[in-house]
């Protein structure tokens, strides 16, 4: 126990992404947590499994930068292994091949993150769907997206505030033996040219779609029957676009879907040797390479109309569907009026929040705020200033952008990892239509300061 805590523990309510996250950080730095989830007791309408950090949907963490390429998300995950995250340790311990991104086996990520939480003897876990916090104590709150509503309830009280919702859906997972590789191939966009092969030939497994049967998905998406929303879900609902349902995606226009999910270009049909007019795409889900989920294909289409949809699909016409894609609402508090960039509630700031819930969105940002939430509570507890890190960083940009006191009274929308947030390079940098430039100067600029930040920041709280 750290010596400055006395008798008192940290409650982290919520063992998700943020949550072990959290856990794992405090434990490290010699804190004992007392750790609540209600499962495998209870399970929300998104979580299936038993264990602990379950990934709901996608099995990826999105991109990994390159030397040839960088992309935000790669660089949130750069700083995050500068600061020595946990998590991401074991997602690379368990990926799964995905191209430039960081994709996981779910089940042995999942697992892992069990045991060693589990076995943690700093660690007191306690199954139980808390409707209340903790009194007079340090509470992180990491409860996610699919918050009880019992909790969610007990949070808008205390924030003395309706809370916010709104929705996404996960994609159907497909086993692999049940796909034709008599039409379907494996190809990573523009990695494998003409001579594509039939065989394994990149990660990915594409199925190529002709103009009729991509208009006549595109008809199923768009009419098939869809599970209905209640009348307060149908009144709030909006949709995230990086988790937007493909139905909704297929409504906008006849040609967004192949300008998006089922874009064609890069990937050359080994039986045609040219570009297919669409593709819808299967990405790994598991290490045995047994199990694939349909890229971007988060539905929210009955579970009958699904099969039917997916068995539209060449190659897939006699897929066996291991899991359907759901719908399900999204809770996350309006954070520019009640959260500090520090991750502190400004009116109650011995209980921080991270994850889902404070409005940031995706896995490596739950994560991430559950890095530096564990942080700001280890300092706090040690008497020291709470700190966020600099503003060329990715997270401390995040944190920012979710706190910024001009949303205020704004709508307030939820949001991943993207350059946009973060401030400008000096003018002249980069000629301006080379993002490729831009990029590597952003990634470089952050891991300049993020060095810096951690050399200065008192030792301990950042390095074990
Ligand atoms: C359907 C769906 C699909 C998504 N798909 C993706 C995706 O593909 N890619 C992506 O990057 N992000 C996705 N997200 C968004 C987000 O990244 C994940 O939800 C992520 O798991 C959030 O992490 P978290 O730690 O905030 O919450 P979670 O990982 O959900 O953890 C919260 C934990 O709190 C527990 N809990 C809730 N209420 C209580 C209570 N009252 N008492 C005790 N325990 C409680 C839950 O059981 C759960 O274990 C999706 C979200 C949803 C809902």
């Amino acid at each position: 126990m750290s010596p400055l805590l006395k008798t008192n523990h940290i409650h982290i309510i919520g063992a998700g992404l943020a949550g072990c996250e959290a856990t794992f950080q405090l434990t490290k730095r010699g804190f004992e947590v007392i750790l609540y989830d209600m499962k495998p007791q209870e399970t929300s309408a998104a979580h299936h499994s038993r264990t602990l950090a379950e990934i709901v949907c996608s099995n990826s963490f999105g991109s990994i930068n390159t030397n040839e390429s960088a992309t935000a998300s790669g660089l949130l995950k750069a700083e995050m292994m500068l600061m020595d995250c946990e998590l991401l340790k074991i997602a690379q311990q368990v990926a799964v091949p995905a191209g430039k991104a960081l994709a996981v086996d779910r089940e042995a990520f999942t697992q892992t993150v069990t045991e060693q939480v589990k076995a943690n003897p700093k660690v007191t876990f306690i199954c139980k769907n808390m409707a209340n916090l903790p009194d007079d104590a340090w509470v992180l709150i990491a409860t996610g997206p699919m918050t009880s509503t019992e909790l969610s309830e007990s949070i808008a009280q205390l924030l003395k505030r309706e809370q916010l919702y709104f929705f996404d859906a996960a994609a159907p997972i497909i086993s692999k033996d049940s796909i034709n590789f008599d039409t379907a191939f494996y190809q990573d966009r523009y990695d494998a040219g003409l001579e594509g092969k039939k065989e394994q030939n990149g990660s990915y497994i594409n199925c190529p779609l002709n103009k009729e049967q991509y208009e006549a998905l595109v008809d199923i998406l768009i009419n098939g029957e869809k599970t209905e929303l209640k009348s307060f879900e149908t009144e709030s609902a909006s949709f995230f676009e990086s988790c937007m349902p493909v139905e909704v995606m297929a409504s906008r226009g006849i040609q967004t879907l192949r300008y998006g999910p089922m874009k064609p270009v890069g990937l050359t049909d080994p039986r045609t040797g040219r570009w297919p007019y669409a593709v819808v795409q299967l990405r790994q889900d598991n290490a045995e390479g047994t199990l694939y989920n349909m890229v971007g294909f988060q539905t929210n289409l009955k579970w009958n109309v699904q099969k039917q949809m997916i068995q539209m699909i060449p190659g897939l016409e006699e897929a066996n569907v291991v899991r359907y894609g759901v719908m399900h609402r999204n809770t996350y508090i309006h954070s520019p009026e009640v959260l500090k960039p520090t991750l502190q509630l400004k009116e109650y700031p011995k209980i921080l929040l991270a994850g889902q819930l404070t409005g940031t969105e995706g896995y490596t940002e739950s994560v991430a705020t559950g890095m530096m939430a564990a942080l700001n509570i280890a300092r706090l507890c040690n008497h020291m200033e709470p700190i966020v890190p600099p503003q060329e960083t990715m997270l401390g940009s995040l944190l920012r952008y979710i706190t910024r006191p001009e949303a205020m009274h704004q709508n307030f929308q939820p949001i991943n990892s993207n350059w946009g947030i973060l401030p400008e390079l000096p003018e002249g940098a980069y000629k301006r239509k080379d993002k490729k430039t831009r990029n590597k100067l952003y990634v470089e600029r952050s891991r300049v300061k993020l060095l810096e930040w951690i050399a200065t920041a008192e030792e301990s709280l950042i390095s074990v």
